[in-house]
């Protein structure tokens, strides 16, 4: 009697195109982990410099004065991060807020900030002001903002950066990771590279990254190569897919105490904000990052070869040097984004049975469609893919607690695309 085929038996074809990609990606993913080993080792020195032990992981209430958990683990993501300080907070609700509170806290009425990697992620637009369906950006506090386009070859125009700095400028922002545009994310010696040239101009510029995506995917972070303030969320790299929530900045003593007084208020800055029950999670989380941050850019890598085997251009290659954990992959059409989402659903842990949709979220201009049967709701260090329903019509994979989910999801999504004829080899 015939049976039909169960989820995961992938046909020949597909069977044979992913033993291809594995032989064809090993070095690249060798090279990967080694990157993996260092940051594993990065954090472990940290946590034991700081002398963790159990009681860090006791909640606080009310003021939350005296954290030594919380204040504790600020001290060792400045560690992880090479800075002098750094606030690591659940009531930081994502890597907008971070980056906002960082922004906000750090620039005064009559100041300009320069957006140095062109169009930035939808979501800091209505921050800066430059979505003004919105209201409440920086350009209602009289900052004044300049985007400054990347050029042709979709990298950043150094010289137009430079060209735009004036007496006003008071802050540099950089976007390491693409986002949603169809362009390379910018390493970290690329991010040096402009911030050293602003400052040759302008000395006292605060250079800001939103390095979202990017952290522990280099043995380096922004910050060692002249990053005053970066800011990200834990439910992303840096919370390991443990972290239920929150996010974090990073920084120099005085960046990081205005973003403080920005996210709390002037005289409290980081010194109130009880914990309640999460900092062993945050712990945990933290501790976890590397390890999963490098299961997550070996099945990237894995991916954009097979992929690219089965004739569609991504993002970045499989052979091309990383600096975030995210895999674009252009498909053409809206209907190739539902089908390759709707088998990502199919193979995750969690609500298996949804089938994406796209819908507007808030912050975002166009309609996403997204998948990510998540343990943590929204959670894109586990396995997750989105995309914009605008051209190039590109899915963004990321994410993946384990290689062998990656692989499972990323199958069962050719296998959609291939029952909806999307698919020719
Ligand atoms: C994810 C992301 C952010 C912040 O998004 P949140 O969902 O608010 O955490 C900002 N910039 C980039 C490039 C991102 O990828």
């Amino acid at each position: 009697m015939d049976q039909k085929p169960g989820l995961f038996d992938f046909p020949d074809f597909l069977l044979k195109a992913e033993e291809k990609a594995l032989e064809m990606t090993s070095s690249y993913r060798a090279e990967a982990n080694k990157i993996r080993s260092f940051n594993s080792r990065k954090v472990l020195e940290a946590f034991i410099e700081e002398n963790v032990s159990d009681f860090h992981f006791q909640g606080s209430t009310g003021y939350g004065f005296s954290d030594a958990g919380r204040e504790t683990l600020d001290k060792i993501f400045a560690r992880v991060f090479r800075t002098e300080a750094a606030i690591v907070r659940h009531s930081i609700v994502s890597g907008t807020h971070a980056l906002a509170v960082a922004m906000k806290g750090n620039l005064r009425p009559g100041q300009e900030i320069i957006i140095a990697t062109g169009d930035p992620y939808d979501t800091i637009k209505p921050v800066l002001g430059i979505d003004r369906k919105w209201g409440g950006g920086l350009n209602e506090w009289g900052i004044d903002v300049k985007v400054i386009p990347v050029k042709p070859d979709l990298m950043p125009d150094i010289q137009a950066v430079v060209d735009a700095v004036s007496d006003k400028t008071a802050m540099l922002f950089l976007q390491r990771s693409c986002g949603y545009t169809w362009r390379p994310s910018f390493s970290v010696k690329v991010l040096g590279e402009i911030i050293a040239a602003v400052k040759s101009k302008k000395s006292d510029v605060i250079a800001m990254v939103d390095n979202c995506y990017g952290e522990m995917v280099e043995m380096i972070e922004p910050s060692e190569v002249g990053a005053d303030i970066m800011g990200g969320s834990l439910i992303k790299n840096m919370g390991g897919g443990i972290a239920p929530t929150g996010g974090f900045i990073v920084g120099t003593e005085e960046a990081v105490r205005k973003a403080s007084d920005e996210l709390t208020c002037p005289g409290i800055g980081a010194d109130e904000g009880a914990t309640l029950g999460i900092n062993r999670l945050l712990y945990q989380g933290l501790f976890f990052a590397p390890r999963i941050v490098g299961n997550a850019l070996e099945g990237a890598i894995w991916a954009s070869c097979l992929l690219e085997n089965l004739g569609f251009e991504t993002k970045p290659r499989y052979n091309e040097v990383r600096t975030d954990i995210i895999q674009a992959i252009k498909l053409g059409s809206p209907e190739a984004q539902a089908a390759f989402c709707r088998g990502i659903q199919k193979a995750c842990p969690v609500d298996n049975r949804a089938v994406p949709i796209a819908a507007s979220l808030p912050g975002y201009r166009d309609p996403i469609i997204m998948a990510g049967g998540t343990f943590i709701a929204g959670s894109s260090i586990e396995l997750s893919c989105d995309g914009p329903l605008r051209k190039p019509h590109a899915v963004y994979l990321q994410g993946g607690i384990s290689f062998d989910h990656i692989r499972l999801g990323v199958l069962c999504a050719l296998v959609e695309m291939q029952e909806q004829g999307l698919l020719s080899f």
